[in-house]
């Protein structure tokens, strides 16, 4: 893919995107991982399956019982009321029973198969037995709390299309037919590095003029979230060579290289120079807050994201940008995370930016409501911490208490 400066969208470089250009000039032809790999299904968590299933039986593979109770006949529901039932036999599940005979019945369980001439299940609740006689005084449809065979799937029914990502869900529905195996594409592999001379590890004692390196430890778990391979290649100094040399063992490495800081035009800001001195660039000023400024580009086949340096920026522009553009690499169907409509608790006012308001949900009543953390900053993660998603303020637009906000939680999107 190559974002050139012929693009309409760049025309003018003094330009800023909106949220929309930027995302569609990102994911306009990204190249998916192509190879795949065969895993069992205690290894295929999170990972993106390359072949659909399709169901080799059918589920439930019998007519089985949706309750404890009496596996009857329905021609015996009035006998049932005066001479009672016979319970002949007892089947529990994975056990298979006799044909019930006429005036009889079968004591039965919970995802036990209906025997033959039995076609409903009384529950035992309604039930009283004597002298191991059922009666009961209860209409019975036939087939009541009956789970029928073919249930939930049908041989040969497509129950996983390529591209879905596995998670708990489909896992559990691909061992429900049998499958021990899943093919899956490999792993997305992605280097990251923070730039900035400031940046020393936590651990270590703070010199004056120094912060702690944050960005490294929220990208790498917002790439684990997203099932990416990380290659941490740790912190680069604001230089020319430095980062130079961290690009390329980037780009030798991984399927996509990523950064945070140095994407704007200071001096001290390297990621330009370097990235284009290896491959090609372009800068995109956005028009967000917070997230201003991205890089995009590539180094030979291998793509290039520079986050912003601030922290809630890069959360912010790692969910809207990275991650669409990571999932489209992996080969994952497109989806769009659900964002909904909560009711505003507060004042904001965007200028000729979106702004993306760090909010927390509060239930009252039927509403949601949402509070605003009270410091909005870009350098203040406690307000993503804090939060559990992000309301959209469209640009040149403003919030008042009570208005109806569109919300996007952190659940769907940081997940
Ligand atoms: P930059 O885009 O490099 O000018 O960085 C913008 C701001 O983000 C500066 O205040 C940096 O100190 C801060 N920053 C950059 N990288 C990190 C990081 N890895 N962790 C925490 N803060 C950072
Ligand atoms: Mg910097």
């Amino acid at each position: 893919m190559s974002v050139t400066v012929s693009d309409p969208c760049f025309t003018n470089a003094a330009d800023l995107l909106s949220v929309e250009q930027a995302i569609a000039a990102l994911l306009k032809n990204v190249e998916p991982v192509r190879e795949t790999e065969t895993v069992t299904l205690s290894n295929a968590h999170n990972r993106v399956l390359a072949t659909e299933i399709t169901s080799p039986i059918d589920v439930p593979g019998f007519d089985n019982s949706a309750m404890d109770g009496y596996a009857v006949h329905t021609r015996d529901v009035g006998l049932s009321a005066q001479d009672g039932l016979a319970i002949t036999q007892r089947i529990p599940a994975g056990s298979m029973g006799d044909e019930v005979e006429p005036g009889c019945c079968a004591r039965i369980f919970t995802g036990a198969p209906i025997p033959e001439g039995a076609n409903a299940v009384v529950i035992q609740e309604v039930c009283r037995v004597e002298n191991d006689r059922l009666f009961f005084d209860q209409s019975l449809c036939e087939q009541e709390n009956i789970r029928p065979r073919g249930n939930d799937i049908s041989v040969g029914n497509t129950i996983l299309e390529s591209g879905t990502v596995l998670r708990a869900a489909q896992l559990g529905l691909a061992a429900s037919v049998g499958v021990d195996k899943v093919d899956v594409f490999r792993e997305l592999k992605v280097a990251i590095f923070s730039t900035g001379d400031e940046l020393i590890e936590p651990g270590q004692p703070l010199a004056p003029g120094q912060i702690y390196n944050s960005n490294r430890y929220q990208m790498r778990a917002l790439l684990e979230a997203q099932g990416c391979a990380v290659i941490d290649l740790g912190t680069v100094p604001d230089s020319f060579d430095a980062t130079q040399k961290a690009l390329i063992e980037g780009a030798e490495q991984a399927d996509l290289v990523m950064t945070s800081g140095g994407v704007s035009v200071g001096e001290e800001d390297h990621v330009k120079a370097a990235l284009e001195s290896v491959g090609e660039l372009n800068m995109w000023r956005i028009r967000m807050k917070p997230g201003k400024p991205l890089a995009f580009g590539r180094m030979g086949d291998v793509p290039f994201i520079g986050l912003p340096g601030n922290p809630v920026s890069v959360f912010v522009t790692f969910l809207l940008f990275a991650r669409p553009y990571i999932q489209a690499q992996q080969g994952q169907s497109a989806s769009e995370p659900w964002s909904y409509p909560v009711q505003a608790n507060f004042s904001y006012r965007a200028k000729q930016r979106r702004e993306y308001v760090r909010v927390r949900l509060r239930r009252d009543d039927d509403k949601l409501i949402a509070e605003s953390f009270a410091r909005q900053g870009s350098d203040v993660m406690r307000s993503v911490a804090w939060s559990d998603g992000l309301v959209e303020v469209t640009e040149d637009s403003s919030v008042a208490p009570g208005d109806t906000v569109c919300f996007l939680p952190f659940s769907e999107w940081a997940r």
